[in-house]
């Protein structure tokens, strides 16, 4: 019984890690940051813990399939494009996240992250870039910033949401 019960639960924890919620995948200019009129791959996924007054993507705190990491990276592979930009939502909240990002970066696509800031950081592949959107008062989310973040920011950009 008991190994019944841990097989179950190896496969719903491999499911966990191989499954990931997507709101859409497309391929646009990066709009803004360091590479700025540079075409790129966005991956947007589904979920985000915070709720800011501001949010302009409400439509992905819930929106999306799930999708696996072979079909996803299969997409993605299908643009001639080797920058990619993970975004949501909020990205990194997403357990499966983490493998897909290294096998992109083991396949030399450029990627970055845009992160609220509210999930650490230090999991990420370093090889990847991290915007982090540190939240102001106006946001009403001041209180999730996570400080533990900031030593892992050299590589990185952080960038104040003020609007
Ligand atoms: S962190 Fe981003 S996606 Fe999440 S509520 Fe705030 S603005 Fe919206």
């Amino acid at each position: 019984m008991l190994e019944v019960l841990e097989k179950a639960l190896t496969i719903t924890e491999k499911k966990r890690i191989d499954v990931l919620r997507i709101n859409e995948i497309f391929y646009s200019i990066q709009g803004e940051g360091s590479r700025a009129g540079e075409p790129c791959v966005f991956i947007r996924l589904t979920g985000c813990g915070l709720r800011c007054t501001y949010c302009d993507t409400e439509y992905a705190f819930y929106e999306g399939e799930d999708r696996t990491q072979d079909n996803i990276l299969d997409q993605i592979r299908s643009y001639d494009c080797k920058l990619i930009e993970l975004t949501g939502g909020e990205p990194l909240e997403q357990e499966g996240v983490y493998p897909l990002i290294t096998t992109l970066c083991n396949e030399d696509y450029e990627v970055m992250i845009e992160t609220g800031g509210h999930v650490d950081i230090s999991r990420v592949d370093p090889r990847v870039k991290c915007i982090v959107d540190l939240k102001t008062p106006s946001s009403g989310m001041q209180s999730r910033n996570l400080t533990v973040n900031i030593p892992y920011l050299k590589n990185s950009i952080c960038s104040l949401d003020h609007r």
